[in-house]
């Protein structure tokens, strides 16, 4: 949910340009219109009148118009989708934004008055557990820290102390260091997925044995407060309150994140776990 209602809103702000599936359009060009509502905190900069602590609209409007007219796209969403990852990165204050483009003059041989598309895209926050238990571990979770520090489609915001820890599971192996991040990220669950599977395959990772020996296992443990089940990726992680290893990072970073299905606080959850542990568990 979004905890703040504050917003810019660009109404109708025209570019001439050149996107388009036919060659007529990309050659000849046309007008387009777009629409834009920007979610921003703008109580500092109305309580201090000062366009510093604010998202500059003029500036704003510059960056559409010029990526609009610098890039040609054949669709309306692809010229979407990226215009609208680029005001993400540009514009910091921004933490959401709905972003519709219109076409009033679309080759359509029908009497419409326009087309247009709109996407929703903003900064999603996550948290990922990461472990390694072959070779030099700690060195391959500050490698895979600081590759998720400097992806353009994500933000570090806190990382937890790592902790050793015995392994987990039935396979005799080496001792694990376990971590855990909390980001703001660009990407969906499944290109985080897909971004997290390939900084563990620089890590020389393969996958042999399940829940065998590994360089780094980074794992999507929360994302926003989205519950999702499909064939590559469960989220929330459905052994996440079941470990340790991935409870006290968590319980560092974020305390008081609240499991969607549980609906119990990471604090619980570890609590909870950690009585369970000393066999009181029955007992409450
Ligand atoms: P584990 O992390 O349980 O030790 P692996 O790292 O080998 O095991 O992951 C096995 C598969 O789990 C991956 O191929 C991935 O597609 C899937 N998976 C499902 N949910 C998640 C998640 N939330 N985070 C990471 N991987 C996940
Ligand atoms: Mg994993």
């Amino acid at each position: 949910m979004r905890e703040n209602k504050d917003r810019i809103c660009i109404r109708e702000l025209e570019v001439y340009a050149h996107h388009g599936v036919f060659p007529e359009e990309t050659r000849l060009g046309q007008k387009f219109f777009v629409n834009a509502t920007l979610y921003t905190q703008l109580r500092a900069a109305g309580t201090e009148d000062d366009l510093s602590l604010s998202t500059d609209y003029g500036r704003v409007c510059q960056t559409i118009h010029s990526f609009l007219t610098e890039h040609t796209y054949k669709l309306l969403e692809a010229a979407a989708e990226h215009l609208a990852q680029q005001l993400l990165l540009d514009f910091p204050g921004i933490r959401e934004l709905t972003l519709e483009i219109r076409k009033p003059s679309a080759p359509i041989p029908l009497p419409v008055s326009s087309v247009s598309v709109a996407v929703t895209r903003g900064w999603k926050r996550a948290v990922i557990a990461c472990g390694s238990n072959m070779g030099e571990k700690e060195r391959y979770l500050e490698e895979a820290m600081r590759k998720i520090a400097d992806d353009t489609k994500c933000r570090l915001l806190r990382s937890a102390d790592r902790i050793v820890t015995e392994p987990y599971g039935s396979v005799e192996q080496d001792d694990f260091v376990n971590g855990a991040f909390l980001i703001e990220t660009l990407y969906d669950p499944e290109e985080l997925l897909t971004f997290l599977n390939r900084l563990e395959a620089e890590a020389g990772r393969e996958r042999i044995i399940h829940w065998g020996p590994r360089t780094l296992d980074l794992d999507i443990i929360f994302y926003e407060d989205m519950v999702l089940r499909t064939e590559r990726l469960i989220i929330p992680h459905p052994d996440m309150h079941n470990r340790t290893f991935v409870l006290e990072p968590l319980a560092q970073i974020v305390p008081d994140w609240n499991h969607p299905l549980c609906q119990k606080t990471v604090t619980q959850l570890l609590e909870e776990l950690l009585r369970k542990r000393k066999g009181l568990g029955e007992e409450t």
